[in-house]
């Protein structure tokens, strides 16, 4: 796992499971598998998180919501689909309102699979996650770099056209065309 700026923080939306995953996700916070020494917390707002953690499918009446909570996470964001539900749409996939997987409604980064997932699966699938996120930061801080570079070499230019417009002046006051 590479190091981290600061602590992930995740937010949890059950889809439309069984309740086995989220039982799964609950079990990566007792001591027993202890994912917070990752420094992750759980938050219920998706403006704090870093890490959107779905279990369940996504049906006609949830695909708003799964896209809501998505949209109102700062970049950079990464998504884990936990469970052959978030995953495929799993045992719901044939179901009449049934849509699929996560990625039906909002891009995955990483899939957990798995009936319930494991904690183990939950847990490997976070770190991945926060690789990801790590590259995802810095391709964006790379991005806003160039973005300010582009900013100064405007300005630059802008500066040029300028000099050339006060040069053309003094040319014209001289030449007495002013
Ligand atoms: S993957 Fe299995 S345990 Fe998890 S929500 Fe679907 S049916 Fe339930």
């Amino acid at each position: 796992m590479s190091s981290t700026i600061k602590s992930p923080w995740l937010v949890h939306y059950d889809a439309s499971s069984c309740n086995g995953c989220d039982i799964e996700v609950l079990a990566c916070l007792t001591p027993m598998y202890d994912v917070e020494r990752f420094g992750i917390i759980n938050t219920g707002n998706p403006k704090h998180a870093d890490i959107f953690l779905v279990t369940g499918s996504v049906n006609e009446q949830n695909i708003k919501v799964v896209q809501q909570i998505y949209e109102q996470m700062l970049e950079p964001k990464v998504v884990i689909a936990c469970g052959v539900c978030a995953t495929t749409g799993g045992i719901f996939k044939e179901c009449y309102n049934t849509l699929g997987g996560i990625d039906v409604a909002i891009p995955v980064d990483v899939y957990a699979p798995g009936c319930a997932v494991r904690p183990e699966a939950i847990i490997d699938a976070v770190v991945t996650g926060l690789g990801i996120l790590e590259e995802k930061r810095a391709k964006l801080a790379n991005k806003q770099d160039l973005s300010v570079n582009l900013e100064d070499d405007v300005t630059a230019a802008k500066k040029i056209v300028d000099g050339q417009t006060v040069r053309e002046a003094a040319l014209k006051a001289t030449l007495g065309g002013a």
